[in-house]
């Protein structure tokens, strides 16, 4: 375990050097307060965790000094936003502060958030308010726990200084850690922008850095494109089954390593609803749950598009081979979200006739408006050796005939494969459906307390989201669907 000063740098990515990035010092944040630092990613980083009281840390995660024997950069990148393209975006908030080496070997980039104007700012402030980035903080690490692939989050610093949104706020810096933010909007950016010979150094860097397996493939770049489709068509099965919406799928929000990115007006929902829309400013709504499968797969048509120069000198052979990309993705997900679902039944395999039973179960949740999380984890309470109506099991659900047919034919079901170890299944089941996720009414409850100085729920919320599936029985409160009033918090674009 090292001080900051000792953790071995892995410049890859500031190797690249021009055109991929350009210097930027953070600007200085001032009076910063440290509202958590994440003593676990801490240690995955091979940080000694008494670094969290090191002010000189401090300093470093506010943006107010430069990691030692590192100088800051900013990345550009361009991107698809609502359907849109847009020629250039880039890290307007975001800096590059250190690229570590950790003890299991990995290479981490870390990355402020928030910490000021950078040349691709676009005419906005560079900075973050602190609601939103306790609500990245948050979610990232709660992903993390739940097992779905995300960039995390080191440490969480507030300001007094003010930010102007649609009222004052104060400013925060989050510091973000993911093996690379290399977006397909960087891939996008050269593209578009008729800079071809920019394509083939930054897939090589992912490649050698990400997918090492791959790099002495003659057809390496078809290989990675591949992995990155079917890692994206994985993902969203996760966020589908774990009743997640991010929001903002844009372009230049999707990782090339398949990693959630960017979480900004995301949402897991409280009461199903396939047509939930978290992001109040999408008002299409583009990014509605039921779609979030089929945007993945479009945005994955973006990328592919912008690295056709990668695949052939011969655009008619380049358009063949991406096309035979494109198309994994739809059987990819449709197989990784049935296998998710059936988990979350308990079931050994994937049998005909699952997904009518899955999207029969939805349908009932649908209508009663019950909440997605418990009334999945509130199934590994029902019973094989009984036909008695599933007590417990209920208590979410409106249409108590359809439930009761439903359970029927869901009993047949696990009979049917033999599955009929009560116990077992429950364990098995409860360790796919949460019981704890990020509701919109926890975050908001820790925001509120944060912008009164009170930093004690982030730090509470961070250790329940750490054990989603277990159970926590003096936490019990924060397992239930928001009161009434609390179902209709909107989150915006704005952050
Ligand atoms: P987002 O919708 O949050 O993913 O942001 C889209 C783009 O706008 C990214 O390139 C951001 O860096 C940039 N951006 C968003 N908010 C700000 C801000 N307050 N200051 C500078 N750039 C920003
Ligand atoms: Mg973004
Ligand atoms: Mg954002």
């Amino acid at each position: 375990r090292h001080s900051h000063r000792e953790l071995p740098l892995a410049p890859r990515y500031k190797a690249l050097g021009e055109p991929y990035h350009v210097p930027v010092s953070a600007t200085p944040l001032p009076e910063p307060r440290m509202i958590h630092f994440n003593k676990s990613l801490a240690l995955e980083l091979g940080l000694d965790v008494s670094e969290a009281d090191s002010p000189k840390l401090l300093e470093i995660l506010a943006g107010n000094r430069p990691w030692p024997k590192y100088e800051p950069l900013a990345s550009v990148y361009a991107g698809h936003q609502f359907g849109v393209w847009v020629p250039q975006l880039g890290d307007g908030r975001a800096l590059m502060i250190a690229e570590v080496r950790t003890p299991a070997g990995a290479r981490m980039e870390l990355q402020l958030k928030g910490s000021g104007p950078t040349p691709y700012s676009r005419g906005l402030d560079g900075r973050a308010v602190l609601r939103s980035s306790i609500r990245e903080y948050l979610c990232s690490e709660a992903m993390h726990a739940l097992g779905v692939p995300t960039a995390r989050c080191l440490s969480l610093v507030a300001s007094p200084e003010p930010v102007y949104r649609e009222t004052v706020e104060t400013a925060a810096v989050v510091c973000r850690v993911s093996p690379s933010f290399v977006r397909f909007g960087h891939f996008e950016f050269y593209y578009h922008n008729g800079q071809w010979q920019h394509l083939a150094p930054l897939a090589d860097h992912v490649i050698d850095e990400h997918f090492p397996h791959l790099k002495d493939r003659p057809d390496r770049y078809a290989a990675w494109l591949g992995e990155v489709v079917e890692r994206t068509a994985r993902l969203i099965a996760q966020w589908q089954t774990f009743g997640f919406c991010h929001g903002v799928m844009n372009t230049d929000n999707f990782s090339v390593l398949g990693l959630t990115l960017d979480y900004g007006p995301f949402g897991f929902m409280d009461a199903f609803r396939q047509y939930h829309v978290c992001n109040h400013s999408d008002f299409e709504g583009r990014y509605a749950f039921y779609a979030q499968p089929e945007i993945g797969q479009w945005n994955c048509s973006r990328l592919l598009r912008a690295t056709l120069p990668l695949l052939s000198d011969s655009e008619e052979e380049a358009l063949d081979i991406a096309t035979g990309i494109f198309e994994r993705y739809a059987p990819v997900y449709s197989q990784a979200v049935m296998r998710r679902w059936a988990d979350k039944l308990g079931f050994y395999e994937v049998r005909e006739g699952d997904a009518d039973l899955v999207n029969r179960f939805l349908a009932i949740l649908q209508r009663g408006k019950s909440d997605f999380t418990r009334s999945f984890r509130h199934l590994s309470k029902v019973r094989t050796d009984s036909d008695e109506p599933a007590t417990g099991a209920r208590e979410e659900i409106v249409d108590l005939e359809a439930y009761d047919a439903w359970i029927a034919d869901y009993r047949t079901r696990l009979r049917a494969e033999g599955n009929t170890n009560d116990e077992a299944r429950a364990r098995r089941m409860n360790r796919v459906n949460p019981k704890y996720v990020l509701r919109n009414h926890l975050a908001q409850a820790a925001i509120e307390k944060a912008q009164a100085g009170d930093d004690s729920e982030v730090a509470k919320l961070m250790r329940l989201l750490a054990r989603p599936f277990d159970e926590q029985p003096e936490m019990e409160a924060y397992a239930a669907p928001p009161p009434e009033e609390l179902r209709h918090i909107e989150v915006s674009c704005s952050s």
